[in-house]
């Protein structure tokens, strides 16, 4: 059987946007699932978007998201170079053998004609603006003389019209296509740079690409790149086109609706393993309701025949939930290391908490996160005393007595030494039972007091992670501020 090799052949417009990461995914998948190999391959012809750094952002995002590819600009390979900028002969020396052949021809129309064309077919409303093939008319003299004044000319592809164009679609079955709504295409511009199409289709054929799995938008691309290959007499990839990203409205996935950059949700704090989680979902699905995916497990169940054709939504509150249900299976020690990392970006660099400490505050806030930075975001009152209190609460829970209940319960702990957590939960519950109160009596102020806040992680995590010196204190800052603001 012949080897799978899949690419993933980005335009290096700048970043890598998530519908890029989902075609890099599935490839990587595909070739992983089926021993083959994936390829980067960078489409960097088209000069005028090229974008400085935008190389090396694609390649950092990719091994980001540990889609490590077998050959490509950077790690090399037998097929290489890998950046279409280096291959520009090859793309001229196939071009003119389609001109040898009759496939292609010299076009030396100025923009002038052209836009007259276009003008008079939208006079016309002819529903598809066409060249004319004017050039294909001229003689072998004319050419030469042509080319010796050196006329800017293009390559074009001569399409014979009137012939149905059929391939099949791994995703989309057959899917056929009229040649009469095929316009002559450029294959080589003016600059000497090949087109998309011309590039893209010489180079899966060196680089002897099996299976070519892109996004749908590409789908109107693929009559012309069988012309092609029929015109070459090469054998063609199999074709799978992956479904449009849409957003919750059903509209394209756009950047106005939200980030659409894969470095954007690095940023966020979104971890590696939820968003290829995530991105691999969008499309797909293994025939069950498993949501949660670690890579190796994609791997094992990714087929193309289980990718849909509707458009896929992009979910933004699902891929938060699968952060968190991904963050919760990360095992502490990792977290910690993660924390420290987060800290230092923070105005809590200077704290140096040990690392016992922080491992409490992980233990305390695991089930009640969703990214690393909500272990600080979620629960400042770890880092800092609380500079404010929720009125609400107050309101709610601070009594005419719970000052005095407060005051009981510090002279406990003024009386402790080295408390540990029992130590803590013995002084509380020797309080509430020496006044005969309900547990709440004294356990909500006392949270209020202590966080500012009337909901967070168990009340003797707290205080064991706040240690007694730091209690005292804030429940007498508290006792002061609340009764202020009470105005009492
Ligand atoms: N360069 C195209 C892109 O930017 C590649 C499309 C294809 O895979 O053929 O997505």
């Amino acid at each position: 059987m012949k080897e799978i090799r899949v690419r993933f052949a980005p335009s290096p417009t700048g970043y890598l946007h998530v519908g890029g990461l989902r075609t890099a995914l599935y490839n990587y998948l595909f070739a992983k699932k089926n021993n083959g190999k994936f390829i980067l391959r960078i489409e960097d012809t088209d000069r005028n978007r090229y974008v400085e750094g935008a190389v090396e952002n694609l390649i950092n995002s990719l091994k980001w998201c540990g889609l490590t590819y077998d050959e490509g600009p950077d790690v090399g390979g037998n097929y290489g170079p890998y950046m279409q900028s280096q291959r520009l002969d090859l793309y001229k020396k196939y071009a003119e053998e389609l001109i040898k052949n009759g496939h292609a021809y010299y076009c030396f129309c100025s923009q002038e004609r052209l836009q007259s064309i276009r003008e008079e077919q939208e006079k016309q409303k002819v529903p598809q603006i066409k060249y004319d093939k004017h050039c294909l008319g001229l003689s072998k003299d004319e050419i030469q003389e042509n080319l010796m004044n050196n006329v800017p000319y293009v390559i074009r592809l001569n399409v014979i019209p009137n012939q149905k164009i059929i391939f099949q679609d791994i995703i989309r079955g057959q899917v056929e296509f009229d040649s009469i709504n095929i316009d002559d295409q450029i294959l080589i511009k003016s600059d000497g740079y090949p087109t998309y199409h011309m590039a893209n289709v010489v180079d899966d054929h060196l680089m002897e690409i099996s299976h070519v799995i892109r996004g749908e938008e590409w789908l109107s691309s693929t009559p012309k790149h069988i012309l092609l290959y029929d015109y070459f007499n090469w054998e063609k990839p199999e074709f799978a086109h992956l479904p449009l990203l849409l957003n919750p409205d059903r509209s394209k996935l756009s950047k106005r609706q939200g980030d659409v950059a894969v470095e954007d949700y690095r940023a966020k704090g979104y971890l590696q393993s939820a968003l290829i989680n995530f991105v691999a979902l969008l499309g797909w699905n293994a025939g069950d309701d498993k949501e949660f995916y670690y890579m190796n497990e994609l791997i094992e169940k990714f087929s193309l025949e289980r990718v849909n054709k509707a458009g896929a939504v992009f979910d933004l509150q699902k891929l938060n939930w699968l952060n968190a249900e991904h963050l919760r299976k990360i095992d502490n020690i990792e977290l910690l290391k993660m924390l420290k990392v987060y800290l230092e970006t923070t105005q809590y660099s200077k704290l140096n908490y040990d690392d016992e400490k922080l491992l409490s505050i992980i233990e305390a806030m695991k089930e009640r996160v969703s990214f690393i930075h909500e272990f600080v975001d979620n629960c400042k009152y770890f880092y800092e005393e609380p500079s404010e209190y929720d009125i609400k609460s107050i309101e709610k829970n601070w009594k005419e007595d719970s000052p005095s209940l407060l005051i009981k319960f510090k002279e406990q702990i003024e009386k402790l030494n080295n408390p540990q957590k029992e130590d803590f939960e013995i002084a509380f519950n020797k309080v509430v039972e020496e006044l005969n109160i309900g547990k709440g009596k004294l356990i909500h102020p006392l949270r209020l007091a202590l966080t500012g806040q009337s909901t967070g992680p168990g009340m003797f995590d707290i205080l064991i992670i706040l240690g007694k010196e730091e209690i005292i204190s804030r429940i007498d800052k508290a006792i002061k501020t609340i009764q202020i603001i009470k105005g009492t």
